[in-house]
């Protein structure tokens, strides 16, 4: 079994919500031959891979590797990473990213055009003074938000392809990957254990899963949704999937609580504060988890409607958009794989 590494306790470490609080449950079950997990805490979360055949030791170590290798690139919380790097050097110069980083920032950048900056990986400033899920979390002064806010804008990181660098053009911009970096790194998890021969297996990093591979009975696998308003493993419904990413963005996964109020980590750059949008949750299917991670971030950010127009763009993917009505919608594929579970509190709206 793998260890969590004395860094990734740091108080200050918040790279993504820790997975204590993960969103999504696997409720697959297996036929022999006896799965093989392995658990360790990385990217700021509980990173779990399950592999339900003979499995190799060093197939596990590589994965794992390859997670601690994007988390000392893209954490904005430790010292030395590239996107410390690049933050350190806002409006002083351009930095050098390795394509992994660059890749994740360049989607982002997309992602941030496309949603008029509802994502925006120059929210930085915003994470760091809301501080949500370290022991700096406070609820700040509407002039400190504002100061952050003036900050906040994709436009003014630019991207040299060529080089592959960026550079923050001024002082105080900061870059944070937290959104969809998770995402990055489930895709490059299932891509090693493919390609080191594993045939069936499940990843969940923190609550990001991916899953590869059939059962021997070539029945679909069949993942549960946390119910944003329930305790802990109650579940919203079952999506069924034949493999692939299903990520979760809500609320509920990581919030500070001041007065009897809750201030959760996603912020909408447009008011400097948690976004209060109408949704309690968005879950995205994708043959990318970095798009799924990307996108339901976005969309719990952009609120019913126009994160319905944004879903509609991506015909590939799939969605389900929980509103505080209680209402669940369902676009592109997710109006076929997913089960509302029948006992709940929640109706399919249009
Ligand atoms: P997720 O848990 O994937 O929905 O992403 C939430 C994380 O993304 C937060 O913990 C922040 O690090 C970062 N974040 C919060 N708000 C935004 C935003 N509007 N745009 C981009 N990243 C954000
Ligand atoms: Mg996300």
């Amino acid at each position: 079994m793998g260890m969590a590494t004395s860094y990734s306790r740091s108080p200050l470490y918040s790279f993504l919500a820790p997975a204590l609080l993960a969103s999504i449950f696997a409720l697959s079950s297996c036929a022999a031959p006896e799965p093989v997990s392995r658990t360790e805490f990385s990217l700021g979360t509980t990173c779990r891979i399950t592999l339900y055949e003979k499995a190799e030791k060093k197939l596990f170590d590589a994965a794992f590797a390859r997670i601690r290798e994007i988390e000392e690139r893209m954490s904005a919380n430790r010292e030395g990473t590239e996107i410390a790097r690049l933050n350190d050097a806002a409006g002083i110069e351009a930095v050098s990213l390795s394509a992994d980083t660059f890749l994740v920032l360049s989607t982002a950048i997309d992602i941030a055009e496309k949603s008029k900056g509802a994502l925006d990986p120059s929210v930085g400033p915003l994470v760091k003074l809301w501080g949500i899920g370290t022991d700096a979390a406070r609820v700040p002064e509407a002039a400190e938000r504002e100061a952050a806010m003036e900050l906040i804008d994709y436009r003014r990181i630019l991207l040299d392809p060529e080089r592959s660098s960026a550079f923050l053009l001024d002082p105080g911009m900061r870059v944070d990957l937290g959104a969809m970096a998770k995402g990055y790194a489930a895709d490059e998890t299932a891509r090693i254990l493919k390609e080191g021969g594993a045939k069936r297996g499940l990843i969940d990093l923190g609550g990001n899963i991916y899953v590869f591979g059939k059962k021997p009975e070539g029945k679909p696998w069949r993942i549960g949704i946390q119910d944003p308003q329930d305790s802990r493993g109650a579940y919203l419904g079952i999506v069924n999937m034949e493999g692939g990413s299903l990520v979760t963005s809500g609320g509920y996964e990581r919030f500070y609580e001041e007065g009897g109020k809750r201030y959760h980590h996603i912020l909408d750059p447009a008011s400097g504060m948690p976004a209060e949008s109408g949704l309690l949750s968005v879950t995205v299917v994708s043959q990318s988890s970095m798009l799924a991670d990307c996108l339901s971030t976005t969309i719990f950010v952009l609120g019913p409607e126009r994160g319905m127009d944004l879903a509609k763009a991506f015909p590939e993917e799939g969605f389900a958009l929980v509103d505080a009505d209680q209402r669940v919608h369902l676009v592109g594929k997710l109006a076929r794989d997913f089960e509302l579970r029948s006992e709940g509190p929640y109706n399919l709206g249009q």
